[in-house]
This record gives C-alpha cells, sequence and structure tokens, in this order.
C-alpha cells in the first residue's frame, strides 16, 4: 500500500510505514555525496527561488521554466532522465516519488524540485518498502 500525498504532504496508513519509509529516506539521502550537499549550500540564492512546491505548481511535466537554476543542477548530478534506462526501476516504483496530486499528470521527487516523470528515472532509485531487502 502506498503512502497518499495530499497538500500538506504524505499520509502514511500505518506508523510501521511511516517508520520505514522515514528509515529508508534516511538511507538513502545519507547516500548522497556531500559535495552536493555543498554545491546546494554554495549556490543558495542564487536563483533559489525557496519555493517549496514547485513541483506542484509546474503543470507540465516538461515545462522546468519554474524550476530554479540549483534544482536544476540537482536533477543533473542525479542523472535524471524521462526514460528509464531499467525498465523494472523507474520514478513510479521508486520509494522516494511523490506520486501526481489529483487533476496533474507528473509527479515529483523527495530529492529535488520539478515536476518527475513516472517512466522517469535517476541513479537514486529507491526500492519501496514492498520490495526492500532491508
Ligand atoms: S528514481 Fe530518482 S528521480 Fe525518480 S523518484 Fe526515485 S529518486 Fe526521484
Amino acid at each position: 500500500m502506498k503512502a497518499k500525498v495530499t497538500k500538506t504532504g504524505p499520509v502514511f496508513p500505518s506508523s510501521e510505514m511511516r517508520r520505514s519509509f522515514v528509515k529508508q529516506l534516511l538511507m538513502t539521502v545519507a547516500t548522497i555525496p556531500v559535495g552536493l550537499t555543498l554545491v546546494g549550500c554554495a549556490n543558495r540564492g542564487e536563483g533559489d527561488t525557496g519555493d517549496q512546491d514547485a513541483s506542484r505548481d509546474v503543470s507540465q511535466c516538461d515545462d522546468l521554466s519554474k524550476v530554479s537554476e540549483v534544482e536544476l543542477k540537482k536533477r543533473k548530478s542525479l542523472g535524471y532522465t524521462e526514460t528509464s534506462p531499467i525498465p523494472e526501476n523507474q520514478c513510479d516504483n521508486c520509494n522516494l516519488y511523490i506520486p501526481p496530486v489529483e487533476g496533474q499528470k507528473c509527479g515529483g521527487c523527495i530529492l529535488f524540485k520539478g515536476p518527475v516523470l513516472e517512466e522517469g528515472y535517476c541513479t537514486y532509485w529507491a526500492a519501496q518498502e514492498a520490495d526492500a531487502t532491508i
């Protein structure tokens, strides 16, 4: 069972699912190179609009006009592609994927802002709980 995403954030059906999700998220985020974090911090204020809901503001999946340069760099450094080279590993079955809100075509990713396609992929793909072998 997947978490539902509301305007206020993800809602988990049970506390076990929430704990498991947070655990996997922390493990995944811990693997992000320190350099990426430093780049993000160094560029803070240079084109970063601070808009926390940028992924939800963009109605067209290919419209990156509302996404800051900082977030575009993150997207690129994570190796995001619109079509996964590994068919069984796509954004829509990644634990870090934010499903589209009702009426929207594309979702988002916890790791960066902006639209994310269901069939997309990046190097930080993480198995969902049912698939996880932790
Ligand atoms: S595969 Fe990458 S871009 Fe897609 S949801 Fe997972 S972490 Fe985000």
